[in-house]
């Protein structure tokens, strides 16, 4: 397989960018290589410069859900674009995709657009300290809520690749307001709350984790996360940027029933262009400016295009959509489980709906303190193999893969053949 451009490009880059990218996670840094420069996306496919055409599980790290250039999406995209690219005043475009929101969630009640996941969980926890007048923040270790400086403390993947415990940069007067609990502990939580819970604003969490591969909450965690929040006067945040519109109509509340103060969104919501959001429930964002004292702004919040993506990404995701993914996540992490089986490496594959992680793990994967124990070096092998014969899995152990309704069955029996000669690969190296 050629890489001649790639690796041209990433020397390029490198002398323009901090680690030759423009986001942490696209670096090779937990697997080694080169990363590939993409010319192209079509459907569930990638080509990247040198021509190589590679089955893609990464969507953007997500957004794309309904595959790369889906033929209703760019109409709708290149409509807006003819109207203005942006205007700082309100369009219609906004009200929506808030109405699509709102019908498919109508547990938030209110919501504000702004253009990236990262801005919708700090402006999210930001109206969690205004609202309850309280400064600390309770997230769990490894789950990753955007790049802001309280939740940059425990935070998953970028850092877990890395190897960095926290980021330096971030003052130690901030995060000492940032109180971490190990996932799926409910009586850990109860402790912090039983030591601190006056000072609690609110507790963040991703429902499913994605961010350091995918670890599913046990039964009736989250809504024993709800209860003890609702029982000390502290918000329940939400933070679907990846699981919403994914994982169902109303993401990971819809799937598991789930009423929270706040949710914020990111990713899908854009149809790969940049949409965040943050919203709940009235009351608590009617203090949101101009509404109430807690400020956020911005000024390509709620951009035509950005709006014309989402709206025409999420339509395409009808109960029939939904369907067709979980049936095909289904059966490729049955395949992958059989293929790591057949060649004897331990893994554990985590999935909830079109969203899964391979572990490299002879035991359950349930926290970060257990996905920690996975085999880098196996998944790295594992990971090259793929990429050789034409599947691009996420450059990383602590990721989650995720299918499209683009990918097809031919785009999964390619998966397999290449997922048996990659658990080969690992299956010759120490764990
Ligand atoms: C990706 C992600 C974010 C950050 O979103 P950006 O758009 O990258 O800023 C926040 N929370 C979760 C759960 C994410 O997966």
């Amino acid at each position: 397989m050629k890489t001649e451009l790639s690796e041209k490009l990433f020397q390029r880059a490198s002398t323009l960018f901090p680690g030759g990218v423009n986001s942490p996670v696209r670096a090779f840094k937990g697997v080694g290589g080169t990363p590939r420069f993409i010319a192209r996306g079509r459907g569930a496919h990638l080509i990247d410069v040198d021509g190589n055409d590679l089955v893609d599980y990464v969507l953007s790290w997500g957004p794309m859900i309904a595959g790369h250039c889906h033929p209703e999406v760019m109409r709708e995209v290149q409509d807006a674009m003819k109207d203005g690219a942006s205007f700082g005043a309100p369009s219609p475009k906004e009200i929506v995709l808030g109405e699509l929101v709102r019908e498919r969630a109508p547990w938030i009640e209110k919501m504000r657009f702004c253009s990236s996941g990262t801005e919708a969980t700090t402006a999210a926890i930001r109206v969690a300290r205004g609202f309850t007048g309280r400064d600390d923040l309770v997230k769990f270790d490894g789950c990753y809520h955007g790049a802001g400086d309280p939740l940059l403390v425990k935070a998953g993947s970028g850092v877990e690749t890395l190897g960095l415990p926290d980021s330096p940069g971030v003052p130690a007067d901030v995060a000492r307001h940032t109180l971490t609990a190990p996932y799926n502990d409910l009586p850990a939580l109860e402790r912090l709350f039983a030591a601190k819970g006056r000072d609690i604003a609110a507790v963040i969490i991703e429902p499913v984790v994605g961010n350091m591969g995918v670890i599913v909450p046990g039964p009736g965690y989250l809504q024993g996360i709800h209860d003890l929040c609702k029982r000390h006067g502290a918000l329940f945040i939400v933070d679907e940027v990846m699981t919403g519109f994914r994982l169902g109509a109303g993401g990971a509340c819809g799937l598991y029933g789930l009423r929270p103060d706040l949710v914020t969104f990111g990713k899908v919501i854009g149809g790969g262009l940049p949409v965040g959001a943050f919203g709940g429930r009235a009351e608590v964002m009617d203090r949101v400016a101009p509404a109430g004292p807690i400020y956020q702004a911005g000024t390509l919040s709620g951009n035509p295009m950005a709006m014309a993506a989402g709206t025409a990404t999420l339509r395409l995701m009808t109960p029939a959509a939904y369907q067709l993914l979980e049936t095909r996540a289904a059966s490729l992490a049955e395949g992958l489980a059989a293929a790591a089986a057949a060649a004897e490496v331990p893994v554990q594959v985590n999935r909830v709906g079109s969203m899964l992680t391979v572990f490299f793990s002879s035991t359950p994967v349930f926290d970060a303190a257990s996905a920690r124990q996975a085999s880098g070096r196996r998944f790295a092998a594992f990971f090259h193999t793929l990429l050789l014969n034409g599947v691009y899995f996420p450059p990383s152990q602590f990721e989650a893969a995720f299918l499209s309704t683009a990918h097809t069955e031919a785009d999964l029996e390619q998966t397999l053949r290449a997922a048996r000669a990659g658990f080969a690969a690992a299956a010759k190296l120490e764990a």
